[in-house]
């Protein structure tokens, strides 16, 4: 039998803004940054101690593909300026894409602090308050106890939709058939390694012979399950790789001990993929552990229902939709192996012909049941196969960006959420 206790203690009010962005990830920052630009007054609340969500405390190796996103671009033209003196391996041959993580911290700050967002790190948001179907704001906890931040507009960047849950719109988790979740991986670098021999596989399907065997073969052969696949990404920081081998599966990211069982079967594979490095693969003979992400790479969990949703249709026939809020988008599905290493069954990363770059519709950010709230990041409304197309980083800063402005123009019109002219959006957004 459960037991419960019952909890009841007055919280205090700790802010009251314009825009309360929920999450710094890529979403968060294009949200946070983009109505701070049109003259709204932001929070930008994050559990982690660092701005970039998955680009920086998740260890992430280079912001994949592309997308209409404004914020981006400066985020690589900082980062690479600020580095370049101080470390930025030109001999690597890295593009502005690859992510310095140190560096994009501190110039992801100094961006926030000069559109005057106030951040609160360490700080779960833990509950949304919703009065009269509208979201009113968020309860949050922290060193400093619980405390409640009043909001007009409220953006869920959280990746996995916290907010959204608990403020009630409904929501399925990972594949529509069986509620499987894509795998989870901890990052981490390595250094010591020969750029001139070394080999950079960056995708499941790329193979590479060397004396001792084919890689992935080898990986899939001799690696603990359901570690089993070779990705290797070249780091803007002298002799260094970005490896992104762990895996975990059947990991439910909003289930905490979950997690945590995440946590500790990625951190234990760390060590024979580092052997199996220097034992097999050209060029990291004497490769060594440099550091690993203190948060862990969770892919997917929860799909919302939104006013629109992405199909997988919409993004192989690259559809045009008039409401776009994003343009550009590009990327290939990325289904990893879900009760597996590498490649699931249905996850051809490459080989499905795509017509072209697709656009994402606002009603994909405006969840069903609750006004005053957006959806914004890898929790946008789609299905399981798009959101593994949408989920990559260009894209969702894009989607944050959307949300940003639309939800400063809800202010200033004094309209809700689903009623601003989706035309009125696009004058900010890239094109
Ligand atoms: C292992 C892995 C490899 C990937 N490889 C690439 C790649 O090479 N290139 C690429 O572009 N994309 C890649 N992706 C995809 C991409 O990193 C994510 O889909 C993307 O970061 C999602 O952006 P987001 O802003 O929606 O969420 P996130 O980046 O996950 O950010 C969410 C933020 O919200 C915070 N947060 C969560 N819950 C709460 C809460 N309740 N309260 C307060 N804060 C909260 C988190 O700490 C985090 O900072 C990869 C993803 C994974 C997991």
């Amino acid at each position: 039998m459960l037991n419960f206790i019952n909890e009841t203690n007055q919280i205090p009010q700790i802010a009251d803004v314009d825009v309360l962005v929920c999450g710094a990830g890529p979403a968060g920052l294009g949200a946070s940054i983009m109505a701070a630009r049109l003259g709204a007054s932001v929070m930008l609340v994050e559990s982690q101690g660092c701005l970039g969500g998955i680009a920086t405390a998740g260890m992430m190796s280079h912001w994949g593909d592309r997308s209409s996103s404004i914020v981006m671009k400066e985020i690589w033209d900082l980062a690479y300026e600020k580095s370049k003196d101080i470390g930025w391996a030109q001999e690597n041959g890295c593009g502005k894409d690859a992510i310095y993580h140190d560096i994009q911290k501190i110039v992801l700050e100094e961006m926030v602090s000069k559109e005057n967002i106030k951040v609160l790190y360490y700080t779960l948001v833990c509950k949304a308050v919703v009065e009269n179907g509208e979201i009113v704001g968020v309860i949050v906890e922290n060193k400093s106890g619980r405390g409640f931040i009043r909001a007009k507009r409220v953006i869920d960047s959280t990746g996995d939709g916290d907010v959204a849950a608990s403020a009630g719109v409904p929501y399925f988790k990972g594949r529509e058939s069986d509620g499987r979740m894509q795998p989870c991986t901890i990052m981490f670098n390595v250094g010591g390694v020969d750029f001139e021999r070394a080999v950079f596989p960056p995708s499941f399907e790329t193979t590479v012979e060397t004396e001792k065997g084919e890689l992935q073969a080898l990986a899939k052969k001799l690696l603990p399950f359901p570690a089993g696949h070779v990705l290797l990404y070249k780091q803007p920081i002298p002799n260094t790789v970005c490896c992104n081998m762990t895996n975990a599966i059947e990991i439910d990211g909003t289930d905490g001990e979950s997690l945590t069982k995440g946590v500790f079967t990625c951190r234990s594979q760390i060590i024979p993929i580092i052997k199996f490095l220097r034992e097999y693969v050209p060029g990291y003979e004497n490769c060594w552990l440099m550091s690993s992400a203190s948060l862990i790479g969770i892919r997917e969990t929860r799909h919302f229902e939104g006013y629109e949703t992405l199909s997988k249709d919409d993004i192989l026939q690259a559809k045009y939709y008039d409401n776009w809020v994003v343009k550009r988008a590009w990327f290939n599905f990325d289904v990893h192996n879900l009760t597996g290493a590498s490649l699931d069954k249905t996850g051809i990363q490459h080989g499905w012909k795509q017509n072209g770059e697709y656009t994402i519709p606002y009603g994909c950010l405006l969840p069903k049941n609750v006004e005053g709230l957006l959806l914004s990041g890898r929790n946008i409304s789609g299905s399981h196969l798009a959101h593994s197309n949408f989920r990559i980083m260009s894209v969702c800063i894009a989607i944050g960006e959307a949300a940003g402005v639309a939800s400063a123009i809800s202010i200033k019109q004094n309209v809700k959420l689903s009623q601003v002219d989706v035309k009125e959006i696009q004058k900010y957004m890239g094109k």
